[in-house]
């Protein structure tokens, strides 16, 4: 009998999208150099619009999901890894055209690895996981145009999911004056205990002034939220304010004006995790590393097995999910 391995299975039927925990023979999995064992995946805003289809993630079925993973090798054609290795991926299209991390077991490319970060355990890397790498890269695309703390405040939009809530904690350590901006006031102590100076609604920025400029309060912003939020963030910036934009949680339409840009010379930043260097990755999971308090990283995360991921995922839609989701596949 050939080897199996659990894994979450997306089927697709009349264009609607199931998930299901499914057993897979191991020689189905896709091609690649290294077979690892995946000890934790987690979800991420993008895996849920996988598994729930709402977002045209998948385009072919049926389709393992989970678009980070951490594990030990445990087969390798690639001279850079060898059985025993402990790994850590994110991005690079797996769980997307790939089959990803929500599975026992992974195959992929081993340049699409990473060893395992210096001062983090596989479970810590994971409760960073994409969405914690990709707040880093917003940090420091502020830092890279040379946002300082002593230029203002800095506000975070979709505050206690897991971009927002990794984000708080990197800019208050490095002396930033976070402002979280949240549709659940009931997350303010979270928030706040994460290392936000202050918590505002997140209508203020949903639903805007009239005015083509707003009164210059922000030296920053880290942008989960997308669409008018965004319009509206960019309204509220400095003169030569930064806007780090790497989310689409409340939209992904642009309805804006030039104002911001040729009035006050507003600098909008792209943020994208999936494509990042692969070689500048290190440097970034070496700042995680030191720059996250571990205590504040466990206080974030709640930990699932593969069998929840169906029941869980839609959470992310309705925007109910608080920090980030690590996802134990043992
Ligand atoms: P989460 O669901 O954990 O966080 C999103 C947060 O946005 C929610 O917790 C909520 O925060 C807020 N939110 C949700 N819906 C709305 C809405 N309709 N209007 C306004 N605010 C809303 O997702 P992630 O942190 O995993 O991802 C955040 C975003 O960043 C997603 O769009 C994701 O696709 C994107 N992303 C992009 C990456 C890249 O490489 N560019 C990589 C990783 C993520 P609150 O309740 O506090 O208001």
């Amino acid at each position: 009998m050939s080897e199996t391995f659990k894994a979450v299975l997306l089927e697709q039927a009349d264009g609607r999208t199931t998930a299901r925990l499914a057993d897979l023979p191991v020689e189905n999995l896709p091609p690649g150099d290294v077979l690892v064992d995946v000890a934790f995946s987690t979800l991420n805003y993008k895996d849920a619009l996988a598994i729930t289809g709402a977002g045209k993630i998948v385009r072919q079925f049926p389709f393992v999901p989970g678009i980070d993973f951490a594990g030990t090798v445990s087969r390798s054609e690639h001279p850079r890894f060898e059985p025993g290795d402990e790994v850590i991926l994110t991005g690079w299209g797996v769980g997307e055209r790939h089959w990803g991390g929500l599975a026992r077991k992974a195959r992929v490319k081993a340049d699409w690895l990473l060893p395992r970060p210096e001062g983090l355990s596989l479970e810590q890397a994971m409760a960073i996981g994409t969405a914690g790498f990709t707040a880093m890269l917003c940090v420091m695309a502020l830092e890279e145009q040379g946002v300082t703390p002593e230029q203002g405040e800095i506000v975070v939009t979709g505050a206690a999911g897991g971009v927002g809530s990794v984000a708080i904690p990197l800019l208050a350590k490095r002396g930033f004056e976070v402002v979280a901006s949240t549709g659940r006031a009931a997350l303010a102590d979270y928030l706040k205990r994460l290392g936000a100076a202050a918590v505002v609604d997140r209508r203020q920025f949903a639903e805007g002034s009239k005015a083509p400029l707003d009164s210059a309060r922000w030296a920053g912003a880290i942008d989960t939220v997308g669409g008018d939020t965004l319009v509206n963030l960019l309204k509220g910036m400095q003169y030569r304010g930064v806007v780090a934009a790497c989310g689409l949680a409340g939209g992904a339409n642009f309805n804006g004006t030039v104002f911001p840009f040729i009035l006050r010379g507003v600098r909008l930043i792209g943020v994208d995790s999936v494509y990042y260097p692969a070689e500048r990755r290190g440097a970034v999971w070496t700042r995680l590393a030191s720059d996250l308090d571990p205590d504040l990283l466990a206080g974030m995360v709640t930990r699932i097995g593969l069998a929840d991921v169906p029941r869980v995922a839609p959470d992310f839609l309705k925007g109910a999910v608080r920090g980030r989701i690590v996802v134990d596949t043992r």
